[in-house]
């Protein structure tokens, strides 16, 4: 089949891939000048930090100092490792490397792979659809197959409202927009946001700042932080602003604070696809596997999971994706499709799960990643790789101020 893939980021890298050792004919649509996606730093950043016009965006949200947060043998693409070395690397090579590496090896793959050579560079997708008659597509007026939407869900800043904050005084960003923590030095500083953005970004203020104020919902076990010379305070999340005073859920008041940096995520957007896919507080609705659309299986959406292991998952995706293509294996109809979202949707709702988590995975994506596996009759995912999730994620909440640094016991 003809397909498009939109966006050469890691996502769509690993399905251009997939698509072709299956034999389709690949067209992948990139509109940079460069693959890697999130991971091709700028050091500059938008005008507006809190990142709220879309005309501005800077796509890749790393910044300056990031090092990755999963080992690097358990991000690898299957069959494609970061290097030669041996599992963990000779002494002194780590584990979890800058972001840079990680540009390098997408880069690597990308040649390696027979990838490249099917992007066109700077080409912006600005309308792509599925045809009615479910076996046509049409992205910028030309005619395929089947589309695989990879466009990255890390780029459009989820900033939520909070009441009195257009009366805050102080300097406000976005993480999208961070780069360095110079900008906090001496500083009063509100980071809201529990998650890994969160944690990195107030240590690494806090080597700058007069102190730090960590609020959000504990959405994963979180000891205290601590950075080399302040401890960082843990706090509940923030109800409102009143001027320079913060003023958190449980009725605490920071005062006098300079700067106040959203750590809240990301929403997922695709502004190119018509008609408008529904997302409804960053759910994305009508998915069937959070794959395809359940009525029109002709269009993927790969990496949409959060909390996962990203480029595996996307690999398994992809592989899916391209199977389902060529036939290897039939869909259930649509009522049975249409059924089986109904219940995995009514499941969330009993377990009382906000809709914005609904494409979380966390541990359940080793049993996603075999769902898909088994469905189109490929291994399941290794145990090595099960076993190494659990070992990083045992060894990050035990060492949360520097676990990048600390060798991974895996045994
Ligand atoms: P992206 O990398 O965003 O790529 C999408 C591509 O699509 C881009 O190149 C973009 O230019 C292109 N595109 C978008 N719209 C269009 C259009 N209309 N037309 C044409 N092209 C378009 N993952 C890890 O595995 N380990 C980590 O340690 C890790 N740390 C992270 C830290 C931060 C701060 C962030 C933001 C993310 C991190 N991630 C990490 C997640 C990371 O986003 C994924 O690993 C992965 O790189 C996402 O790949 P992607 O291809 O889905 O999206």
């Amino acid at each position: 089949m003809k397909v498009a893939v939109i966006g050469a980021g890691a996502a769509g890298l690993a399905t251009a891939r997939e698509l072709l050792s299956a034999g389709h004919e690949v067209a992948v649509f990139e509109q940079s000048n460069g693959v890697g996606g999130v991971w091709a730093y700028s050091e500059e950043a938008e005008e507006d930090l809190l990142g709220r016009n879309p005309c501005q965006r800077i796509h890749s949200s790393l910044y300056q100092a990031m090092r990755v947060n999963l080992p690097r043998e358990l991000m690898a693409l299957e069959g494609f490792p970061f290097d030669d070395s041996p599992a963990g690397g000779p002494p002194g090579h780590t584990r979890y490397p800058r972001h840079e590496a990680v540009l390098a090896y997408l880069k690597r793959f990308a040649t390696a792979s027979g990838v490249m050579s099917h992007i066109q560079f700077g080409h912006r997708v600005g309308e792509a659809r599925g045809h009615p008659s479910q076996d046509e597509c049409l992205v910028d007026g030309t005619r395929f197959d089947a589309v695989a939407v990879c466009n990255g869900h890390y780029s459009e800043p989820r900033v939520p409202m909070l009441r009195g904050f257009e009366g805050f005084p102080g300097l406000a960003m976005h993480s999208h927009n961070y780069r360095r923590p110079d900008i906090f030095a001496g500083k009063r500083v509100v980071v809201l946001g529990a998650s890994v953005s969160g944690a990195d970004l107030s240590r690494e203020i806090a080597d700058v700042a007069e102190a730090v104020f960590f609020c959000g919902r504990a959405f994963h076990e979180m000891p205290a932080l601590r950075s080399q010379t302040t401890t960082i305070k843990r706090l509940p999340p923030v109800e409102r602003f009143e001027a320079s005073t913060v003023v958190l859920t449980d009725g605490q008041r920071i005062e006098r604070v300079d700067a106040f940096l959203f750590c809240t995520g990301y929403r997922y957007q695709f502004a190119f696809l018509k008609p408008p896919l529904a997302v409804d507080d960053n759910w994305v609705k009508g998915l069937y596997r959070q794959l395809i659309l359940c009525a029109q299986p002709r269009l993927a959406f790969i990496g949409l999971p959060f909390r996962v292991v990203p480029f595996p998952l996307f690999q398994r995706q992809a592989r899916w994706f391209a199977r389902l293509l060529n036939g290897k294996f039939a869909l259930p109809s649509l009522a049975e499709r249409r059924v089986e979202r109904a219940r995995e949707i009514r499941a969330l709702r009993t377990a009382g799960t906000p809709k914005r988590h609904y494409h979380f995975l966390g541990d359940g994506q080793i049993d996603y990643l075999n769902q898909l596996a088994r469905q189109c009759g490929d291994a399941p995912a290794s145990e090595r790789f099960a076993r190494l999730w659990r070992a990083h994620n045992r060894h990050a909440r035990r060492y949360p101020d520097d676990y990048r640094d600390r060798p991974l016991p895996t045994d």
